[in-house]
């Protein structure tokens, strides 16, 4: 019989959170088929669950073995994700019960989705997307590759954000238009509460009410 196991990699305060939504995922599966992978801290015991280095995990007896990466920093979830994939480990799709998705929602592999989020109708996101607890996006947006919500960001209808951006804690992002969408660019940054106004371009942080740049100093 294919034994699973299942892995929550980052032992950290959001994989904490993100455990207990795996389990919901996986009501017949005991305690004993969870772990957490962690690359900084191992031998300890978190919340009731082994931590395990990443070679321990991977020297484990069972063949099928599945992940997600709760850990908020993209650049890392992507090199992660290079490092699963070439050892043919299987990719979790992590979705809180009482997450609300509308009409004509795609989205990539790899996604966590946390308790109260929503995503409404035609939106189109790619893999391994983060949505922190009571995170929107709104209808007709367009999301790219490793992008992040941290807590109660607020994504309206018409926005494209491109791959690597990261939403601060509770930052809106006004609409856009179908012929005009708002532009978060790749790489960018909006800080905690931050209200986006118009287009911002790849790699800048922006904070304030109206977001405005925060130069390099
Ligand atoms: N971590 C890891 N491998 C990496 C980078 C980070 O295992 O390549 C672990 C790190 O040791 C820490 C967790 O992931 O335990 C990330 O925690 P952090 O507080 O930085 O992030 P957050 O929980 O806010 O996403």
């Amino acid at each position: 019989m294919t034994v699973l196991y299942i892995g929550v990699y980052g032992a950290s305060g959001f994989g904490k959170e993100v455990m207990p939504l795996v389990r919901q995922q996986f009501p017949t599966l005991n305690k004993d088929h969870f772990v957490f992978i962690d690359d900084g801290q191992t031998g300890i015991i978190l919340n009731g669950y082994a931590v395990l280095g990443y070679t321990e995990f991977l020297s484990k007896p069972s063949k099928h073995k599945a992940v997600t990466i709760a850990i908020a920093n993209s650049q890392i979830r992507e090199k992660l994700v290079k490092r699963l994939t070439e050892d043919h480990v299987q990719h979790l799709d992590i979705q809180a019960s009482n997450t609300i998705i509308l009409d004509e929602v795609e989205i990539g592999e790899g996604s966590l989705l946390c308790p109260f989020t929503c995503l409404t109708s035609n939106i189109k996101i790619g893999k391994f997307f983060h949505a922190n607890i009571y995170s929107y996006v709104a209808h007709d947006c367009v999301i790219g590759d490793y992008v992040t919500f941290a807590p109660g960001a607020k994504c309206n209808g018409n926005i494209h954000i491109e791959d690597h951006a990261y939403i601060g804690t509770g930052a809106v992002i006004k609409q856009g238009t179908p012929d005009k969408p708002l532009v978060i660019g790749k790489g960018a940054i909006v800080g905690m509460g931050a209200v986006v106004t118009k287009s911002i371009p790849a790699g800048v942080t922006v904070i304030g009410n109206p977001a405005r740049i925060l130069e390099k100093s």
